[in-house]
């Protein structure tokens, strides 16, 4: 198999070191390990700028859908309605657990170009007094959009409801208050922007919130609340740890706090992100989303003709050394770029001369 650099939302391009960490296999009882488990715990109460005094944080076995599953079965109870926010298919996914969970919800549905309206949020609020939590992506993987969390946060705390917030794909990458913000559970994974390779998800949740959740969850494995039970004592995960994972994890942290730490990390995808949405632009190809809406995470364009290939480009890329991702739209013909992972300005720079030739070659035989 040949290598490349993967432009794709998770799993993404890490490092050389934080590779090097899975080579030795770890004890799950071993005292070194569960350390492991509660420095990271630590630290990611700072990288979201909150206290332990205030919030908590746990680990999950599982990709990140598993982890929004464990919060919204755990947080959500059988009395309990939840108003989901949707503008992409990941906010659709909170919706369709919603369904299987067979939990109390309205949906809110909003254009994929578009961001959610606070005074439709509002209205929704003031209409239904059984709502008791709202739920909405920061940043939709699915279009590249970022979702205005702290003015939602602000309306819901004003009707004071438990705010669930999946930031899957931002946390790490964006920064963000937690507590300025009125989350109660903040959802990410290993393998978006701190860097690290796929296999848990992580939960930062406002403690007094969270155990209220005893006995609520209809699953075993999923049970967020008895997970951080076992965890909070020691470091112990329930049943199998995801040992390389957990120590890939704890390097790629060290590495983002080298890098400066969200704020240096977010400057890097922003400006790469930059470098590739204005690049692609002079060579025709338009965003779906717009300069101001758009997050420094992941870009979608449209197809710049009808002739183009989809299928052409990606395999061309890919010989040139760059995974890109295909759109996830169902009305336009899109295409998508990832900006984050260990992607530096000479990878954009050679990404884009990459694009512009084949934009040429292209040209010259029509
Ligand atoms: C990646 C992602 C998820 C989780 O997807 P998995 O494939 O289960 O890891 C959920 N929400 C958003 C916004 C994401 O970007």
């Amino acid at each position: 198999m040949s290598s490349y650099k993967l432009l794709t939302p998770g799993p993404l391009t890490t490092t050389e070191k934080v590779k090097r960490e899975m080579l030795i296999d770890r004890c799950t009882w071993d005292d070194d390990y569960k350390n492991v488990t509660q420095v990271i715990r630590k630290q990611l109460l700072d990288l979201a700028q909150v206290d332990e005094s205030e919030y908590t944080a746990v680990l999950m076995q599982g990709s990140g859908s598993f982890i929004v599953e464990s919060v919204l079965t755990t947080a959500i109870g059988e009395e309990d309605k939840v108003l989901i926010l949707a503008n992409g298919a990941y906010g659709e996914r909170i919706v369709e657990m919603a369904e299987v969970l067979k939990l109390q919800h309205v949906v809110y549905s909003v254009p994929y170009d578009e961001q959610p309206s606070l005074l439709e949020v509002q209205a929704l609020l003031e209409k239904d007094p059984s709502i008791t939590h709202v739920a909405v992506v920061h940043c939709e993987t699915t279009t590249g959009i970022l979702n205005p969390i702290k003015e939602i946060g602000e309306v819901v705390h004003s009707f004071n409801k438990t705010f669930i917030v999946d930031a899957m794909s931002s946390f790490g990458g964006v920064p963000m208050d937690l507590s300025g913000l009125y989350i109660d559970f903040c959802i990410s994974s290993a393998n978006k922007c701190i860097q690290g390779v796929p296999g848990f998800g992580f939960v930062i949740a406002k403690t007094e919130v969270l155990e209220k959740c005893n006995g609520q969850a209809r699953s075993v494995a999923l049970d967020l609340y008895n997970q951080w039970e076992v965890m909070k004592k020691d470091g112990k995960w329930r049943f199998t740890s995801p040992t390389h994972v957990v120590a890939a994890f704890a390097k790629a942290l060290e590495e983002l706090l080298e890098e400066g730490g969200i704020r240096a990390r977010y400057e890097r995808y922003a400006k790469n992100n930059h470098l590739l949405r204005s690049r692609l632009s002079a060579l025709g190809f338009k965003a779906y989303i717009t300069e101001e809406l758009q997050s420094p995470i992941i870009t979608t364009f449209l197809f710049p003709h009808k002739e183009f290939s989809f299928e052409h480009f990606y395999h061309e890329m890919k010989k040139a050394g760059f995974v890109i991702y295909p759109g996830k739209l169902t009305d336009v013909d899109t295409f998508r770029v990832g900006n984050i992972g260990d992607i530096h300005e000479e990878d954009m720079l050679a990404l884009c001369e990459v694009i512009e030739n084949y934009m040429v070659v292209k040209n010259n035989e029509n």
